[in-house]
């Protein structure tokens, strides 16, 4: 019987295998890993087949470029919407000293980030007034902290969510000492419910969008046009963060939208459908608008440079990439699968071209089916694939590997990925 330790790949294997890792981090600190996962392979901790994904995982990693074949087009744990062309090259921009604050034709001080703000005001005509905060939990914050110190938030039991990681709005609102006043059942609530709650402790009425599930069956809800004559403010979570309607999302929520049907403030999220950076954007009245702006919390939430460039960047440039992906047409995503298959069969890997289906992700639109088409490569291909110089991660169905092609920007460099496995 041979000793399998004789499997263990020899270290100059292993720098070959990571060269991208010695031009970021130095020969030593790879060699390092490298001789630190041989020795567990040698210990029998772990199998020769596993030195290389120990080498990968011990490397100090900062963040990678990692493309997303995942099919989920807001994908959270691969950073949400990726930003575009425009948005990176106003990020470099800004990146140094910039104009953020500063007045270049007075020689003055101006208000900070204005530019991003008036890109904000005119996507969105319907707001008096636009702030930005550091994401929508932020802007939720701000709004408990400003509006219902010491008093109560109306809001249904079946928007009570819990965003992700753990993290639950009814809490995050609770941690400013606001109280929340709970309406209705989980499936259902009407307007009576909302009219009874309110009163001279209320500080304002909160919708949610409950962006991640869906309740279906026996259910009503209220809609914010049934809010607005209680005399206090309605302020909507809308989430996803589209500013005007969308043809492929009639169930998403915009910020348009909600403004007309009388909330008085709408919070959204920067990085989800808008496909700009992470922020939290909040519209509506200006004098709403202008007391959050001068709460001391919202100095603490404010948003840097790098996001005022990028937001603005995203509003006033071409379609972000999420927008792209979710509105690709699903023939062209096929033939990109058909043309990929084909160089990838003539490299002598079993490669198909099949039709699957998408999801927008990132908590939003839950049950909205993208139709979409992949790349079906064998299993073991998503091991190594993620473990490449461009990691790629892709998903698991029916023991093959899928590479979606609705949220893959660059085939070349996936092709690259693939033949390099
Ligand atoms: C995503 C989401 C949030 C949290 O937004 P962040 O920008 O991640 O803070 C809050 N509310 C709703 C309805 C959401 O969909």
């Amino acid at each position: 019987m041979t000793d399998p330790r004789r499997n263990i790949p020899r270290t100059d294997a292993l720098l070959s295998s990571f060269a991208y890792a010695v031009g970021e981090l130095g020969t030593a600190t790879v060699k390092a890993a490298i001789v630190a996962a041989q020795q567990r392979a040698r210990a029998g901790e772990i199998a020769p087949s596993e030195v290389a994904s120990a080498v990968a995982a011990a490397l100090p990693a900062g963040p990678r470029r990692v493309i997303n074949a995942t099919g989920v087009v807001v994908h959270t744990n691969l950073g949400r919407a990726p930003l575009s062309p425009a948005a990176r090259a106003a990020i470099d921009a800004a990146a140094g000293t910039t104009d953020v604050e500063f007045d270049l034709a007075t020689g003055a001080r101006a208000r900070r980030g204005r530019s991003a703000l008036a890109a904000l005001a005119e996507a969105v005509p319907d707001a008096g007034g636009v702030h930005v905060v550091n994401n929508n939990a932020a802007a939720l914050l701000l709004c408990a902290l400003a509006f219902a110190p010491g008093r109560e938030i109306v809001i249904s039991r079946g928007e009570l969510v819990e965003i992700g990681d753990g993290f639950r709005i009814p809490e995050l609102l609770r941690s400013t000492g606001a109280r929340l006043h709970e309406v209705g059942t989980t499936n259902r609530v009407h307007p009576r419910d909302y009219a009874d709650a309110v009163g001279p402790s209320t500080g304002f009425i909160l919708k949610v969008h409950p962006s991640n599930f869906e309740v279906t069956g026996f259910t009503s809800t209220v809609d914010i046009a049934e809010l607005t004559g209680f005399g206090v403010p309605v302020i909507a979570d809308i989430g996803s963060g589209l500013l005007a309607p969308h043809p492929l999302l009639p169930d998403e929520p915009d910020a348009a939208t909600a403004l007309r049907a009388g909330a008085n403030l709408v919070t959204a999220s920067g990085d989800k459908l808008l496909g700009g950076p992470q922020a939290g954007l909040l519209l509506g009245d200006a004098d709403l608008v202008e007391r959050l702006r001068r709460h001391p919390a919202a100095r603490a939430l404010r948003v840097d440079k790098l996001t005022l460039a990028a937001l603005e960047a995203t509003l006033r440039g071409p379609l972000p990439p999420v927008r792209q992906a979710l509105e690709a047409p699903v023939e062209a995503l096929f033939e990109r699968a058909s043309a990929l298959s084909t160089l990838l069969r003539n490299a002598g890997i079993s490669a198909d071209a099949v039709r699957c289906v998408a999801a927008v992700g990132g908590g939003g639109a839950p049950g909205v089916e993208l139709p979409s088409a992949a790349v079906s490569l064998p299993a073991e291909y998503a091991e190594s694939l993620r473990l490449s110089e461009t990691p790629v991660v892709g998903r698991i169905e029916r023991g093959r590997c899928l590479l979606d092609l609705r949220t893959v920007h660059d085939d070349s460099l996936l092709l690259q990925a693939v033949l390099g496995c």
